[in-house]
């Protein structure tokens, strides 16, 4: 719908305590994959704080990442906007 914040940056969290390996994530955004343990992982996280990781990315997939948080049966996705200075 509205195009302003097509490239801002943002953050993609995956609370790996909360997943429970579902994968309606990996269908909507390729960015998540299925890691070793059986749950889901981001490809390009830069911090992980025990089982959350976090991503932050600046492209065109803002969208994609809030598909895929909308269809996580247990709210483990959280994307939001990382303010700019
Ligand atoms: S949709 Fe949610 S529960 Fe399923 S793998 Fe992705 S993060 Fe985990």
């Amino acid at each position: 719908m509205s195009t302003e914040s097509a490239n801002a940056e943002y953050q993609v969290r995956l609370d790996r305590d909360r997943c429970e390996g579902i994968f309606a994530c990996l269908v909507r955004d390729d960015r998540f994959v299925e890691a070793g343990d059986g749950l889901a992982t981001i490809e390009g996280t830069d911090e992980s704080d025990d089982d959350t990781l976090t991503a932050t990315f600046a492209d065109d997939r803002f969208e994609d990442a809030r598909t895929a948080a909308r269809a996580c049966p247990v709210d483990a996705i959280e994307v939001r906007e990382v303010a700019d200075e």
